[in-house]
């Protein structure tokens, strides 16, 4: 029996059902952002129409629907990821801005000189660049755990590399690039063996498997709506409630404040203190019904028929000559992310001939350039897959590279 029912799944999503340079879109760019179900297009709409209203402020009818459902919306993250509180839930603009805001705020409160901070080679930027200014910041020091030939983190090194020194260990869960799920737990049971604490950047775990944050022991996860079918401009800073209260809000202003006086304030309690300024409430509010959607499906499920495709795709793409594939070999520790390089052409030409005959994928550095540096490459190409993607598809995507590599090697198709 299959393990997801596709067909049925990819009627919710209308954009999927289109036409690109006369041949029907196979969209293979889940990584950079997933697309919308109806659902969430539904609520957004329907919020607008009806209880469109700004939140915590009013008494009136709408000011309390808005705000009633901008509240269940993070309970619904917060069941989601299984956070131990709504308290540590607090909205975001997306994962960049959740990692730049502990970087900013529990870094300020907390990083003294000569602290390591201890990310790898296989961050996206928004895990490397506020790292990087907080040690400029502070004159704390920055180090990368290499990786393996096939692109795990070297776990030895890591274990060596985590000592009394070590401050905060800042890992992705999953890469962007490589497709590997790393061992977040066990990093953080080394962070914590060391009074170090463990964030982690969640933009490509959370839409793709179950995310537990009490089981992982992590003291922060960041992700973004828009990659997990909600809408962009919403994300989640989830944080231990110690933690948190101990920091200082990053921003300023209306919503966060309990009483101001002319030369000193105080901030409301948690999850609110942080969230100052009119939040994107629609966002919130499509993000829960994105999670409704997903937890409807089931993120075991997704995990597993995302699994079976990479099964599927990755053998045909290893028995194609000049082509390399970055990451593990093994199907089995390879998620839906794969990024790829033909032999002798340029991932934009790659990437512009698929596009040709249908197929969406991305090429260039996917904002990780240390990881295009240490594999001494210029860019590559990118496939990613989400669940409402088929077999059907792939075929068309190892077809279109069958056909790309003939063009280039022969200049026929
Ligand atoms: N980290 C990783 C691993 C990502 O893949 C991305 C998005 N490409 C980000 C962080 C940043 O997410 P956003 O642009 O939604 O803030």
């Amino acid at each position: 029996e299959a393990i997801l029912d596709v067909a049925t799944l990819r009627k919710d999503f209308p954009i999927l059902d289109q036409v690109v340079n006369d041949e029907a879109l196979v969209y293979l760019d889940n990584a950079a952002t997933t697309q919308k179900p109806q659902a969430v297009l539904d609520v957004l709409n329907h919020y607008y129409h009806h209880d469109n209203a700004n939140v915590h402020r009013g008494v009136h009818t709408l000011a309390e629907r808005a705000t009633q459902a901008y509240e269940a919306a993070r309970e619904k993250v917060r069941r989601f990821i299984q956070a131990k509180e709504t308290a540590e839930v607090i909205f975001t603009r997306g994962t960049t801005t959740s990692l730049n805001w502990i970087a900013q705020s529990y870094g300020e409160a907390f990083i003294k000189e000569g602290d390591e901070i201890v990310i790898s080679y296989m961050e996206h930027h928004a895990n490397v660049i506020p790292w990087q200014q907080l040690a400029k910041r502070k004159k704390a020091v920055l180090k990368y755990i290499p990786l393996t030939e096939e692109g795990f983190l070297d776990m030895q090194a890591a274990q060596a590399m985590i000592t009394d020194k070590t401050a905060i260990v800042a890992i992705a869960h999953v890469s962007n690039v490589l497709g590997v799920i790393n061992p977040v737990a066990e990093l953080a049971k080394l962070a914590h063996a060391h009074q170090a604490i463990m964030v982690v950047d969640g933009a490509q775990s959370v839409p793709h498997m179950k995310i537990d944050v009490q089981a992982l022991d992590c003291d922060f996860y960041a992700f973004s709506g828009h990659k997990m079918c909600g809408p962009t401009g919403i994300g989640v800073l989830y944080g231990k409630r110690k933690y948190l209260e101990q920091m200082e809000p990053v921003e300023f202003g209306g919503e966060m404040i309990d009483f101001v006086h002319l030369y000193d304030s105080t901030w409301k309690e948690l999850p609110w203190k942080f969230e100052a300024g009119t939040p994107n409430i629609a966002g919130a509010i499509a993000l829960g019904a994105a999670i409704d959607y997903l937890e409807t499906i089931g993120m075991e499920k997704i995990h597993q028929y995302e699994q079976s495709l990479v099964a599927y795709v990755l053998p045909q793409l290893q028995a194609i000559e000049g082509l390399t594939i970055y990451g593990p070999k093994d199907p089995k520790e390879h998620t839906g992310v794969i990024a790829f390089n033909f032999e002798g052409i340029h991932p934009h030409d790659v990437a512009t001939a698929l596009d040709m005959e249908g197929v969406a994928v991305r090429a260039g550095h996917h904002c990780a350039q240390p990881l295009i540096q240490y594999l001494d490459v210029q860019a590559t190409a990118r496939a990613s897959f989400y669940f409402y993607n088929t077999k059907a598809e792939a075929d068309r995507f190892i077809a279109a590279l069958h056909a790309t590599k003939e063009f280039f090697q022969n200049g026929t198709i």
